[in-house]
Order: C-alpha cells, then structure tokens, then sequence
C-alpha cells in the first residue's frame, strides 16, 4: 500500500533540524523553505505563507535575488490586486547541487541531487578494504568526478553522509559498525578534511526518515517510525518533525528487540528470538541454509527469485520473516504511537509477503484492525540511497541557509 493517509492540506515540506536564534536568519530560512516546499511563489503569497509582512518580504528577497539565493523567474503571473505585477521567485535549483554519499558494507553509493531533490545521477564503487582511510579516499575520489562529469557548473552546496551501525551525528563520528569493524572512527572529520565541503554525517536510517518526511511517504504528518530491515535492522523516530536522537544519538536501535514467539538463528547475545536474529538477510539466509533449502554464497535475491519461481520452502521462510516484521513494527507503533510505520528494504522486495505483515500487526498491535493502515511502504524509489544521505544536508541548508552562504550573509541581513 502507498497511498497516504487524508490529513487535508500537505503539509509545506519543512526542515526538522534547529532553527537559527536570529531573527534575519530566521525570516530568511522561512522564505527559502516556503519557495522550497511551495514551488515559484510572488512576494505576496511569500508573506502569506510565512506570515512576514508584506515589507520584511520584500526587503529581504531583493537582497536574496540580488545574493543569487533566489531567482526571479521572468514569467508574471498576473496582476495582484495593487495592480502592479506579480513575478515569481524560485529557487536557483539549477544552478546548485547537494552531493549524497552511503557507505554500506560492500560498496559506496554516491549521487548529485538538485535542492528539491531530484537525482541528477548516481555512481556505485565497489569496496576493496574497510579501512576507514581508503573508504574515504574512495569516497572523495568518487565525489570528486561525479561532481566532474554531472555537476555541469553546479555549485555544490555541500555533502550529507550516511553509513550504518551507530552514528553520532553531533560528534560526525561512528562509534560502532560491526560489518564493517569500525569503532569511534571519526568519519565526518576524514570526509570533510578530503572534500573541503560543508558536510553532514547521519546513520543511514536516520537519513531515510528524514528524506521520507522531505520527499517520501511522510511529507504529510509530523511524526513517523523508518522500520528497516536488511542485512541490518533498525529504526528512526521522527516526532513533530524533529529527528529524535536522544543522548549520544543512540536512539532506534532494534537488534535485540525480542520478537514474540519468534525463532530464528543464534543472535550474537545468546538468544533466538531477537529482531536481528529472525528479520535480517543474513539470518532468513542462515535458516534457508540450516534447513537445505540454500547453499553457501546464495544471496537474498536468489531467495525472493526462488520464492517467486515457487521453491515452497524458501517461500515459507520470508513469509515468515514478513509476519515477524509485522510484530515488532506492532511494537513500535504502540510504543510511540506515530501517524506512520515506515517499512523499507528487503520485505519490500517480496510484496506477495506484506499481507502477512499487516495481519501480524493487526493481531498485534492495541490499534487492532486500525494499525495497518498506519504501515506504509518507502517512497524513496530506486536512489533511496542518494535521496536519503543528501536529505540530512539538506536539512541542515534550508534550517539555517546563510549559515552556508558565507559570501551572501553580510548583503542579506546587514551588519
Ligand atoms: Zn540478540
């Protein structure tokens, strides 16, 4: 199911990150979302929907036109009401990029967004090591001729960052990636010192909730749970529109989220039934393999492909993955009880499977038969990776865009 649920007017596409204590700074972050969330707008409808008046309106967006900030689109609308015209402003969404970077286990996904986040493309590099250093030289070589061969003169506004396991995004530091071995690796530093851009490190789920709520399945409530389940599992709250992170951004974490009545292979703590133990790739491939049903160096894919081709057996299993999901997203629904459970990755490769899941959750949840309309599918597409790392940068611009435009500050609120 993708359909979202009626909640009237769509919500404007709002940042999540802190807003700016300045009042200039402020008016200027709530000009650039509103263009942002509302398309080409006249000042007049500007100060409408921010709430400036017609004045602060017009004062600022001549020094942000004149900034390059915004542009004036030579198409006028008609005349308002004073008579005079009506030219809409948008925003420079040609003229600039913001870059996305995942590293994942086995290779580094990078991609060149416009600021309203449309892909303009995407390269993948496949991993040799895992060494923090050679990993983030990659990624900067990577960056580096995307921005070549795609940029076509953008300015790059700056980089979001996302990789799994734990990440402390005030600290831009992964305290712990099992996969790929890294404790305290300080990877916002390394990055930033080799691209020599503003940049933003978030935990790869972190960055897919928040890219739903800019431009997935969320852009319409204020709070939703990402429930991910790949070769990993995790979660991430977002609650009145904020990322919540909680100390040491150690928020979400799902791993040994006991799963009633579950059974699966033996979790590194010891137990069986932990969410990790019983939803992951590599434990629904550890059970094909124990029950003869796959053999070593068989992926996922060859299990959804042979699930599908009818082999019984695998089919049973990821049905059975299907109905555990739909338990601990029972959990966390009535837990925080948000708008939207988010679902996204692997289950989502065998749709014929959800049905499971939501029955699971009705029986589940206290919500009963309401809970499932609450679960929804990514509405990231095929560049989740790219849409979801640029979204943290992108958070962070348009919450405070003159922090990031060093040369426009001073011309735009003044001394
Ligand atoms: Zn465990």
């Amino acid at each position: 199911m993708t359909a979202r649920p009626a909640t009237g007017e769509p919500a404007p596409r709002t940042a999540t990150a802190a807003q700016p204590r300045d009042v200039g700074r402020r008016n200027v972050a709530s000009i650039m979302r509103t263009v942002l969330a509302h398309g080409p707008q006249p000042r007049t409808r500007i100060a409408e929907l921010t709430g400036l008046s017609a004045g602060t309106v017009t004062r600022l967006t001549a020094r942000l036109t004149s900034a390059g900030m915004l542009d004036e689109l030579p198409g006028v609308l008609g005349p308002a009401e004073s008579g005079r015209p009506r030219v809409p402003l948008d925003l420079p969404t040609a003229r600039n990029a913001v870059v996305g970077v995942h590293i994942g286990l086995l290779r580094t996904t990078v991609g060149l967004v416009d600021p309203r986040g449309s892909v303009l493309g995407q390269a993948v590099h496949q991993h040799h090591s895992h060494e923090p250093a050679q990993l983030v030289a990659q990624a900067a070589l990577g960056v580096e001729q995307l921005i070549g061969e795609l940029g076509g003169g953008r300015r790059v506004l700056g980089v979001g960052v996302g990789v799994g396991g734990w990440v402390d995004t005030d600290h831009g530091t992964v305290v712990e990636h099992q996969p790929l071995g890294w404790r305290d690796v300080p990877l916002g530093t390394l990055l930033t010192a080799a691209l020599d851009l503003p940049l933003r490190l978030e935990g790869t789920v972190r960055a897919m909730a928040l890219a739903e709520s800019w431009y997935g399945a969320a852009t319409r409530v204020d709070s939703a749970i990402e429930l991910f389940i790949g070769n990993v599992v995790g979660s991430a709250l977002v609650l009145d529109r904020q990322i919540h992170r909680g100390p040491r951004s150690a928020a979400g974490t799902l791993t040994h989220l006991p799963v009633a009545g579950a059974r699966g292979v033996r979790c590194d703590c010891g137990r069986t039934d932990c969410l990790q133990a019983v939803a992951t790739d590599s434990a629904v491939l550890g059970l094909a393999r124990a029950a003869g049903a796959a053999t070593e160096g068989e992926e996922i894919e060859d299990l959804v492909r042979r699930a599908g081709e009818g082999d019984h057996a695998v089919a049973t299993l990821l049905r059975r993955r299907a109905r555990y999901v739909g338990r601990a997203a029972a959990t966390l629904l009535d837990l925080v009880n948000p708008e939207l459970v988010v679902l996204a990755g692997g289950p989502l490769l065998t749709p014929e499977f959800l049905p499971d899941a939501r029955r699971e959750l009705a029986r589940h949840s206290q919500l009963g038969e309401q809970a499932p309309q609450r679960l929804v599918h990514s509405g990231l597409g095929p560049h989740s990776l790219v849409l979801a790392t640029a979204a943290p940068f992108l958070d962070a611009y348009f919450s405070d865009p003159l922090s990031f435009e060093r040369g426009a500050e001073h011309l735009v609120i003044g001394a």
